[in-house]
């Protein structure tokens, strides 16, 4: 059986223990930090930890335990928030805590005059998060058992939930609505409603803002709070460390974690230590000026990673020179930026969100979300430390009024740096603690990409391709531009002979800490998914992918190819590609045509140009004129794929593949809907949509 992270954490931590002992500590004086935050220990030494929740929270004093079910940060953020406003706004003793790291057997055990929050963002099709497995499995279970053995197991239980979720798909806030109704069974109290924040409608914000405010009133009421004047309240510290310069061993100047810092990282590769991979090969798609999509393939036959058609690989990105420029200015600290600082939490329960000692540069270049929305609650925090009155003023303002910021700066997509200069006309704000831009800008997240290659023809080679973010605003000076899509530009433009580049007037630390990423790399790790070809090559599969979304149908084409080279029957497989023109933006048009040539009349590729007729025609638009073979197809149980953009085309598809059902079996279109409903529970139909 393979070894799971816990195995080897504890493996780790028994022979970090058994090496300990005979060397009577002699070597811990030498890499133990002082200061050093309760990173590493939370990331090394979790086997230490207690998973039992009552426990912890008699130990660290708290009454209100935040849990969060997170997947890109979203929820993790949310949670940090309530539990900081909990704190003082109400006197709640609050922490936070991951759900991956408690068992919920003794849910039962926590007294009434506690609360439980739940922050649950739902994933794909109506999934946990990867952190929020065994929670699900648990609470959700047929019959979960609990340390009591009572009745009504959960009568003792105060809770709280809110759930992030994305009404584009399928199974909207499905972790919420499961585990709530869950809950209820077991005879759990809820506080207020159970909040709903819908992605799909970019409305995450304000709803979960919205909800925030009545589920307070009806929590100090149920526990006899009293409001108190919310005075601002670090969690962090941070010490110079005078004695130390960047230069020095135990100083993190990027480095993610501690193997990385120490020398040449090991695995297990993954979303808390990535793979240092080179860029084999790397080139540009479309074939027009202004628009950018990258090819690149990546190597990792350096590590144990693995992958399989149809995964996702995750790119670790480093924010543009410009943009750390802004930040570190705006908040007067360009020039302490290399100064060497220790940050810890001055709360049992919290966690530094990256590893120290290390410098203001590397937090902001490495570990925070410079550039992301800002939030308006957030605006509501710093008015208190704005350079002047009339600075003050509009930040109330933009923090209370929610029509009134979403057109100053959700429109014109300012960062927080922007917003703030644009707010004070360029005057400094020095007076914001520096605990407050940890607990306000969220971490920097990997991003996502599907996978191109195919694993049956490419194990060790990963190829990604994407589209370079950039966006014309008006009222907003220069494009907005993605963090990772044009650092993977820089990188692209380096791996070509480039030393010095900077695309679009964009430089990054392209060799990353110490160098370490010179020659070439990226930092990945790989995250797997259920977006997989059927086990039988036979069955007939139509994927629906334009755009990037034709990713993954690259690896799934090359990977049908390479099983007739190897001698393999595969069953018909038509893509549906769509673009702008044909002459701009068709990706991979030559490959198609050397697919065809192996795979013969198996393959079919059919095309939609939206700015080339009269008419703009999408790949909806196809499906429906191939009404009749589609339908055949799903008779012979072909299996149905759409990938790209979730708000608008994965949508349609879907209606439209209801009509088709409809139109060419007779039957209703209701009826319709619940046989394409069918094939998404048998996974006949399955998206990878963003
Ligand atoms: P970001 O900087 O993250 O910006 C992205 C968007 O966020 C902006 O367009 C804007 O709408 C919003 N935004 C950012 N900052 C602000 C701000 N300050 N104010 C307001 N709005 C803001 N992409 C591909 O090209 N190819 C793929 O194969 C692919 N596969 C994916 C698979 C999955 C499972 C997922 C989840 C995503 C996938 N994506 C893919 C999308 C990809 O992960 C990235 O989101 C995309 O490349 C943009 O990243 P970025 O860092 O360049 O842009």
């Amino acid at each position: 059986a393979e070894l799971d992270t816990l195995d080897i954490i504890v493996l780790a931590a028994i022979l970090v223990g058994t090496v300990a002992y005979f060397t009577k500590g002699k070597y811990w004086a030498v890499t133990k930090d002082p200061y050093a935050s309760s990173f590493a220990a939370a990331n090394g030494a979790k086997a230490g930890k207690t998973r039992n929740i009552v426990e912890k929270m008699e130990e660290s004093g708290k009454n209100c335990i935040i849990f969060y079910g997170s997947q890109t940060g979203t929820a993790e953020d949310y949670a940090s928030r309530l539990a900081k406003e909990g704190k003082s706004r109400f006197g709640l003793e609050t922490m936070v805590a991951d759900l991956e790291d408690y068992d919920f057997d003794n849910l039962d055990a926590i007294p009434n005059d506690k609360v439980v929050v739940f922050v649950l963002a739902t994933y794909g099709e109506g999934e946990p998060t990867d952190n929020a497995v065994d929670f699900t499995e648990f609470i959700t279970g047929e019959d979960p058992s609990f340390s009591l053995g009572n009745d009504v197991p959960l009568d003792n239980l105060n809770y709280v939930a809110f759930g992030l979720g994305n009404n584009t798909y399928e199974h909207y806030n499905s972790m919420v609505r499961n585990v709530n109704k869950a809950l209820e069974k077991l005879g759990a109290h809820r506080i207020g409603e159970a909040g709903e924040g819908d992605d799909g409608a970019g409305t995450m914000e304000e709803d979960f803002l919205a909800w925030k405010d009545p589920m307070w009133t009806a929590l100090a009421e149920k526990l006899g709070l009293e409001e108190r004047e919310a005075v601002y309240e670090p969690i962090f510290g941070i010490t110079d460390r005078e004695n130390l310069t960047r230069e020095a061993p135990e100083v993190y100047v990027g480095e993610p974690n501690r193997m990385h810092l120490d020398g040449t990282p090991k695995g297990p590769f993954n979303a808390h230590n990535p793979y240092i991979a080179p860029i084999k090969t790397s080139y540009e798609l479309f074939n027009v000026k202004d628009r950018n999509c990258l090819h690149m393939d990546i190597d990792v036959s350096g590590s144990n990673l693995t992958y399989q058609t149809g995964d996702h690989v995750a790119v670790w990105p480093t924010n543009a020179g410009e943009e750390v420029d802004r930040f570190l200015d705006i908040f007067d600290l360009t020039g302490k930026r290399h100064n060497v600082i220790s940050v810890k939490a001055l709360e049992p329960t919290a966690k530094v969100p990256f590893p120290t000692p290390t410098t203001f540069d590397a937090i902001a270049r490495y570990h925070m979300e410079i550039c992301s929305p800002v939030s308006r609650q957030f605006i509501a925090t710093l008015a208190a430390f704005a350079p002047d009155d009339e600075s003050k003023a509009e930040m109330t303002k933009l923090g209370s009024d929610k029509d009134y910021f979403h057109s100053k700066v959700n429109t014109h997509c300012l960062n927080i740096s922007r917003l703030l200069a644009n707010v004070s006309k360029g005057k400094k704000w020095t007076n914001v603690p520096f605990s407050a831009l940890i607990e306000g800008v969220t971490k920097l997240q990997p991003r996502y990409y599907s996978i191109s290659s195919s694993s049956l023809e490419n194990p060790k080679l990963i190829s990604i391709t994407a589209v370079v973010e950039s966006q014309n605003l008006p009222g907003r000076g220069d494009p907005f531009r993605g963090v990772a899509t044009n650092y993977l530009l820089a990188l692209k433009e380096k791996q070509n002979g480039d030393p010095n580049p900077s695309p679009f007037g964009l430089s990054y630390e392209i060799t990353g800490p110490r160098n370490k990423y010179d020659g070439v790399h990226v930092p990945v790790h790989v995250r797997h998914s259920n977006f997989k070809l059927p086990s039988d090559p036979s069955k007939p599969v139509i994927m629906v992918g334009p755009g990037t979304g034709v990713a993954p149908f690259r690896g799934f084409v090359r990977e049908r190819r390479k099983m007739v080279e190897d001698g393999k029957t595969v069953g018909k497989t038509i893509l549906f590609f769509g673009c702008r023109k044909s002459a701009e933006d068709f990706l991979y048009e030559k490959e198609w045509e050397e697919a065809k040539q192996v795979l013969g009349d198996k393959f079919e590729l059919v095309l939609a140009f939206s700015r080339e007729g009269s008419k703009k025609v999408y790949v909806q638009h196809r499906l429906q004129e191939r009404a009749k073979e589609i339908n055949e197809l799903l008779q012979q149980k072909a299996y149905f794929y759409v990938c790209g953009d979730a708000a608008n085309m994965a949508r349609e598809v879907n209606t439209v593949l209801s009509q088709i059902i409809s139109g060419e079996r007779g039957i209703p279109e209701a009826k319709a809907e619940e046989i394409v409903k069918q094939m998404r529970a048998a996974n006949q139909y399955q998206e990878d949509v963003w």
